[in-house]
């Protein structure tokens, strides 16, 4: 076999070795802590570095070294892996502390230089290396840094065109980043160690390679090894929130809105929502409705039945209200057992779909042990209408007219009797 065939092999073997070790002891995370991880990975930054710089092989298609492919690149896709399972603030403890030890080793070679060194063994220290691979490794680590961020970037916005490809998208990244980190970490390599230019071209094809092999390692060690999703990690202020939290914060800000027991939007979205919703039509002119539900003797399904039926019984009825509104409207728990629907319907329209809300209710709950119904008070933005507490006004002063009529009904409109409960209505919305 020829012998660049053969490095192909030998680095293959080394990049699985790589990423086997660091798989376990990510893995291993939740026992141990991460610390055993980062640790290795700093060991293997010095080491990718003196290979970087002194160890270069040939493969068919140039002369490369394992550091910058094997290690670099396995490292990158490492710390979109820790990204990927936990979060920024825990991927960037390795890229500063990777930084700041470098840092200190230029830092303390200055002082080393100064000493009288005692030839021992016949060995004597090369300072000027240690020197040299200092500056590289500041230089690698500031690349790193910036290629950090952009991996996670570039996963992020990739994500949005191939959500469920996940190879393509870690591969890309990979591929793109390492391009840009080639160029470059061989400037340095170049203008310190004097590499010639077919480094980096065959650097570049094996990074490429790497990419795909390591992308593929991670995408299979998620699937076979991962099945858990890890919790949120508190905001820290640095480019790393800016730019990595952003999925996390828009599903925190979205279960933010949610009620924790029916997932429907709660009160205060209401408010927001509401609000604008009715700004927008009194500006557009375009229908939009308030429905106020609220459940039909409900204290004595709990008195009967337990809290906890009572709970699944309001878990029921978001399920129905929500699959009968559908893409019509919006749906809030915005009190113990009430709901809205705010829903872009004009009075009649409105009337009609709580009609039909009122006996999809009935009708679905009409063989459980304590049947179900609701009453229903409903109103539309009118000329008259002044915001949205005006609205809910209207539509819970018909809900008590509903309820004093008898219940499990819907009344959307009779200004005459309306007038006469003005105040309890104004006292249920203080
Ligand atoms: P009405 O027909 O007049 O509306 O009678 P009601 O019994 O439904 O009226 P009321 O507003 O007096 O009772 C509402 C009850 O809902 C009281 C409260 O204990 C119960 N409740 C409020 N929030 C929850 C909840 O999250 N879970 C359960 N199980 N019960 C709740
Ligand atoms: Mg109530
Ligand atoms: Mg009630």
């Amino acid at each position: 076999m020829p012998t660049s065939l053969i490095n192909c092999w030998l680095l293959l073997g080394e990049a699985l070795l790589y990423f086997g070790v660091m798989a376990v002891l990510f893995r291993l995370r939740h026992r141990t802590g991460l610390g055993l991880m980062f640790c290795a990975l700093g060991v293997m930054h010095f080491l990718e570095t003196y290979l970087a710089s002194v160890f270069y092989v040939a493969l068919p298609f140039g002369i490369i070294s394992p550091g910058s492919t094997v290690l670099f690149s396995g490292k990158l896709v490492m710390l979109l892996l820790i990204y990927m399972r936990e979060d920024a603030v825990t991927v960037r403890q390795p890229i500063y502390g990777l930084l700041a030890g470098n840092f200190l080793m230029v830092g303390l070679v200055l002082i080393l230089r100064l000493h009288e060194v005692v030839g021992g063994a016949g060995r004597v220290p090369d300072i000027g290396f240690i020197d040299e691979m200092g500056w590289l490794m500041v230089w690698g680590t500031t690349l790193l840094y910036v290629d950090a961020i952009a991996i996670i970037l570039l996963y992020e916005k990739l994500g949005q065109v191939l959500k469920g490809h996940l190879f393509a998208r870690v591969a890309l990244a990979s591929c793109a980043v390492l391009t840009f980190d080639q160029i470059g970490f061989f400037a340095a390599l170049h203008w310190i160690t004097g590499a010639p230019v077919a480094v980096l071209f065959g650097g570049w094809f094996a990074k490429m390679a790497a990419a795909l092999v390591f992308s593929a390692l991670v995408v299979g060690y998620l699937r076979w090894f991962e099945t858990v999703g890890s919790d949120t990690a508190p905001a820290i202020n640095d480019v790393f929130d800016l730019l990595t939290y952003r999925e996390r914060y828009h599903a925190a800000l979205e279960q933010a809105n949610r009620d924790g027991l029916t997932g429907l939007q709660h009160r205060g979205s209401f408010e927001k929502s509401g609000e604008a919703a009715v700004a927008e039509a009194q500006r557009t002119g375009r229908p939009l409705s308030l429905m106020v539900i609220d459940v039909d003797h409900f204290k004595a399904i709990n008195d009967r039945r337990g809290h906890a039926s009572g709970d699944q019984v309001l878990k029921t009825l978001a399920g129905l209200l929500t699959d009968c509104v559908g893409e019509n409207g919006q749906v809030f728990r915005i009190g113990g057992e009430e709901f809205a629907i705010l829903a872009p319907q004009g009075e009649t329209v409105a009337r009609l779909q709580a009609e039909m809300l009122r006996q999809h209710v009935a009708i679905c709950t009409r063989n459980d042990p304590q049947p179900v119904t609701v009453s229903i008070g409903v109103a539309s933005v009118s000329a008259d209408t002044s915001d949205l507490l005006d609205l809910f006004s209207c539509a819970d002063r018909r809900l008590y007219r509903a309820k004093a009529e008898g219940r499990d009904r819907v009344v959307a409109a009779d200004p005459v009797e309306e007038a006469e409960l003005p105040a309890q209505a104004q006292l249920r919305l203080a």
